[in-house]
């Protein structure tokens, strides 16, 4: 088995927000998950907004340190990267991220060439114009040359993606976290960006950290999942048994919703057979999170938290009446 790129045990992430005068509140936005991630794998976070996905995106770049719990980067404690000048700079250029909205993650007054030199500037590596020139290629924009004084607002929307990627890649980094990284994109363009992410992948060796609320698009190029529900781990393991047998009402849920015809409204829109909202990270609910939206929930799961339990080889789900929801 491939060694573990990300190792994660009882992480949690608090934030302590004002709520009033003198009055303070915890917002427990990730509340205790554990997960491996395997060097070469696909790892794909999914759950609604609010689950607490873009939290964990930011504790694997290192962006914030976790409450409690272990986060480890091929063995290594972040703890221990984050106060050693040598192992940030290695940690900072071997996980890279791409982000949600590439217009906005690109500088508008930079040529598509600056953009591309600046992580060899950042880290004070050596490039030359054939690096910059195959990064462009790798990613599909070709020719190289007719891309690289172009400004951001002179190439579509999916080309800018692409550029956000190219950059991501550029210090061929190990692990690459993406955070939602289809979702500003129309359908078409979507389903291109995966297969790119996925040829990426074999060409650059990489570990990908998937953020998203769309789970069936993640079909061709998850090769494991984690589904969130406020800042909880619902179920989790492989892709190919979360897709053919999914255990949790709230993963079942997901599976079935189908995105919106347009995408670039997708976040602003509930999914269609979802009922109701997800609990307040303030002050969730006692016993399953889900339990307020779930139709099969009894007095069990009104007091009671399920755990995480496994029901096939390396598939954990948490809830305590899988007989119901499984047949
Ligand atoms: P989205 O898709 O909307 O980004 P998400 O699943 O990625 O949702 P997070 O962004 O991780 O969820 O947020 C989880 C919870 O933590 C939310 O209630 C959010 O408001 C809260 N939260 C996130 N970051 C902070 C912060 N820096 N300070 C206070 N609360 C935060
Ligand atoms: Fe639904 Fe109860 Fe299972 Fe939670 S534990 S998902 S409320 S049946």
């Amino acid at each position: 088995m491939n060694e573990a790129a990300i190792f994660a045990e009882d992480v949690k992430k608090y934030y302590t927000v004002k709520v009033g005068f003198r009055k303070k509140a915890e917002i427990k936005a990730v509340d205790g998950i554990s997960l491996i991630v395997r060097e070469g794998e696909s790892h794909c976070i999914v759950g609604e907004s609010g689950s607490g996905k873009t939290t964990v995106s930011k504790l694997v770049l290192g962006l914030e340190p976790p409450t409690s719990g272990t986060l480890k980067f091929f063995g290594e404690d972040l703890k221990e990267i984050l106060v050693d000048k040598n192992k940030l700079r290695a940690f900072r250029k071997s996980v890279q991220a791409v982000f949600q909205d590439p217009y906005s993650s690109l500088n508008p007054r930079k040529t598509i060439k600056e953009i591309l030199e600046k992580p060899f500037k950042v880290h004070q590596i050596d490039y030359n114009s054939s690096i910059i020139e195959s990064l462009l290629q790798d990613v599909g924009m070709v020719p190289p040359q007719a891309f690289l004084d172009r400004y951001v607002h002179q190439i579509s929307g999916g080309q800018r993606q692409r550029v956000c990627i190219a950059r991501a890649l550029a210090l061929k980094p190990k692990i690459v976290t993406l955070d939602e990284p289809t979702a500003a994109l129309d359908v078409t363009i979507k389903a291109q960006i995966l297969n790119l992410l996925i040829d990426l992948k074999s060409k650059y060796n990489l570990t990908y950290v998937i953020i998203s609320h769309e789970l069936p698009l993640l079909k061709g190029i998850a090769d494991k999942i984690t589904v969130m529900y406020a800042g909880k781990v619902i179920e989790q393991g492989p892709a190919k048994n979360i897709f053919s047998k999914p255990h949790h009402p709230y993963t079942i849920g997901l599976l079935e919703s189908i995105p919106p015809p347009d995408p670039k409204t997708a976040k602003e829109k509930p999914l269609p057979v979802m009922e109701g909202e997800p609990p307040s990270p303030v002050n969730p609910p006692p016993g399953c999170r889900f339990h307020t939206r779930c139709p099969f929930a009894t007095d069990v799961c009104r007091k009671e938290e399920p755990k995480l339990s496994e029901v096939e080889k390396e598939h954990f789900t948490a809830c305590f009446h899988l007989r119901n929801v499984v047949q």
